[in-house]
Formats: structure tokens, sequence, C-alpha cells
């Protein structure tokens, strides 16, 4: 059983609604897929989410998909997939950075070897902890009574009690009122989280984030730039809301320096800006190790992506702060046969072999953008 081939696809799927964020708004996500097969035909198929180009992160889905077939295809074939550990530490030998192309390569890996073997992934990453996991949702209309009315709608149909608004564009005294009357017209329905995305100096994290915390926010999160480890440290001694960092925390060493010197107290996992599932543990190894908060974080993929993020979640004894893995409720349309649940204000975890989702070759097809 070796490894005969890996293509990578560019997608660009459709959501439902403009989601706003502090650098881009998505009306079309582009997700990067990938598909390997073995000597015996078998498959198994990966996604990575990427947002606006280059605005969010250096992983554009073009650089993905060109390091892939250049630099990271040649170094996997001929290797045996149930060995996805050793062929992603050979990668990183010849292969730096690119977390995103990484991690396309070792999930679709994963999804082959275990689908090989009949088992859910997770099986390969010691077991299920939890069958479901608690997920929020973003409220991005950028009005308040709309996104009151939401809210109110989601809880109704126990779809969502966690509330995340993202921040970090337009004026910040604004934006916290905007919160505050959420939270109080929400009351204690709902837990209302902020995700600034890197967009407040110090100075306007200092006023705003008292305000928060008086409106009763329970987490706020990346106020500073990546970059502001110090500044975050000052922050999270500074005040009771738990302060997360995202984007500062993508490498093990960097997610270590979080632990060492305090900069934020939990943090956002994401298995693509980490480099994969193995090192997506690695991290809460770290984080758990240092009584850091942990939060399921989404770069918002489709089925197939979301499947395997919830299948690393469940392996993970516990997610502070719940999940954010929403990113199927807000594409008009999937890659895959069939869809992921969810159900009592939790996703579901798929259970089938390799990540649990079967792919829709046609919907791939008809989604890739033409080179
Ligand atoms: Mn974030």
């Amino acid at each position: 059983m070796k490894i005969r081939s890996f293509e990578v696809y560019i997608l660009d799927l459709p959501t439902i609604r403009p989601h706003q964020l502090a650098m881009h708004t998505i009306v079309e996500q582009s997700i990067v897929v990938g598909c390997v097969t073995d000597e015996e035909g078998r498959e198994g198929w990966s996604e990575v989410a990427t947002i606006g180009g280059a605005s969010y992160g250096e992983s554009t889905p073009e650089a993905i998909k060109a390091n892939i077939d250049t630099y990271i295809t040649p170094l996997i074939l001929g290797q045996d997939p149930i060995h996805f550990d050793k062929i992603m530490n050979d990668v990183s030998k010849m292969v730096r950075g690119n977390y995103f192309a990484k991690t396309v390569v070792e999930n679709a890996i994963i999804d082959l070897a275990a689908k090989s073997k009949g088992i859910p992934a997770f099986e390969l990453f010691g077991g299920q902890i939890h069958q479901s996991l608690p997920i929020a949702w973003t409220l991005a209309s950028g009005n308040t009574d709309k996104d009151i009315e939401e809210a109110q709608q989601l809880l109704e149909q126990k779809r969502h009690n966690i509330f995340k608004l993202k921040i970090g564009k337009g004026d910040p005294y604004k934006n916290v009122e905007h919160v505050r009357q959420i939270k109080h017209a929400l009351g204690d329905q709902a837990r209302v989280t902020v995700d600034i995305n890197q967009a407040w100096d110090e100075d306007t994290s200092n006023y705003c984030i008292a305000a928060l915390q008086d409106a009763g926010v329970s987490m706020v999160e990346q106020p500073l730039q990546a970059w502001d480890f110090e500044g975050m440290s000052r922050l999270t001694a500074k005040f009771n809301v738990p302060i997360m960092a995202d984007e500062a925390a993508t490498s093990i060493q960097d997610v270590f320096r979080i632990a060492k010197y305090r900069a934020g107290n939990s943090i956002a996992l994401k298995p693509c800006k980490h480099g994969g599932m193995t090192q997506t543990k690695k991290v809460a190894g770290i984080a758990e190790a240092a009584g850091l908060g942990l939060y399921g974080g989404t770069m918002i993929e489709s089925s197939l992506g979301t499947a395997a993020c919830a299948q690393l979640y469940a392996t993970l004894p516990e997610m502070k702060f719940g999940t954010e893995i929403f990113g199927p409720l807000l594409f008009k349309d999937n890659v895959t046969v069939n869809e992921i649940r969810f159900e009592n204000f939790e996703v579901i975890v798929p259970d089938g072999p390799g990540f649990g989702m079967e792919i829709d070759k046609e919907k791939v097809k008809h989604y890739t953008r033409n080179l």
C-alpha cells in the first residue's frame, strides 16, 4: 500500500450571505481540496479554507497548490499512508512553513490511512472522547436588531447558544456598543464572545475590553497584532475576561511562547494554521500543560474540512470555549454527499471511515476554478 498520486484543486464555494471580517467580506470562500490515491486505487480527501486571498494569512490558495505540486508531492510518492507522521516529519525537513499546504497533504493521507483500515480517523489519534461538541455561531450582519433577531431564532431552534461577533472593522466604540446591546438582549440564555482579528492597538484595547468585560462578554479574541506578544501579555494580566490568541498561535513554538509569557490565557486551535492534525494535537498538549483554555476554531471550511476538525477536537479532553466549526451552515452547497449534523446546540462528530465524509466528485469538478 503505497501513495501513487496527489492532486490539488482550488474551489470557490458561494456562501448563503456576506460574512464580514476585519480584513475581508466573504461572499465566495476559496477552499483547497487534496486527493491522495494509493496503488490499490483507494482515495483520501482533505480540505483547507483560506480567507480573502493574502489578507488573512500568508497562505493563498494559489501558493498552497503550487507548493504542494512542486515541493511536497515528490516527497510523499511511494510512502505508506499509515506512516503519516513520519511522512510529514520528512516533508518538514525539506519544506519550511507552508502550514496550510502541509495540512492539505497530511489530512488527505490520514483520511486514506483510516479508510484503508475501515476506521474513523480519530481512532488514529487515540479515540473519541466526545461524540458531539458545543458550537458557536458568528453574527455578522452588522445590524444590531438583525443580529439580535438572528440569535433569538437560533436559540429557539436549539442550534447555537454561543455567539461570536467579529468587531475588528469600523469604529471600535460603536462596535462595543453593538456588542453590549446584543449581550443585554440575550441575557443569560447565551454566551457572547468577540473577535477583533488584530485590528486594535493597545490603548483602544484597554478602553474597549474594559467595556466589553462590564457588558458580560465571555471571551476576547486576538485584539492586538499577531506579533505583539508583550501587549497580549499585559492585557491578559489586566483583565478578568479571557483573552484568546488566534492569529498569534500558529506553530508549536509560538504556542509555547504564549504559554511561557501568558500572552493570552486561551488558544484557538485550527489544524490548517498549525500544519495538520498531528501538530494540532501537540499544540493542545502544550495548552493543557500550561492551563490555557482551548477553542475549536475554524477557517470556515466546508463539510469535508469541518469533519477533520471535528474528529480531531473530539480526541481532546476539554474544549473550554467550545468550537466554532459552523462552516457547513454558511455555504450554499457542499462537496460531500453526506452532511455534518448540528443538533441541540452541538455539532455531531462524524464517525464513518476516514473523516466520515463521502466526496461528491461532480461537485468538486463543478466548483473547481479553471486555472
Ligand atoms: Mn479568530
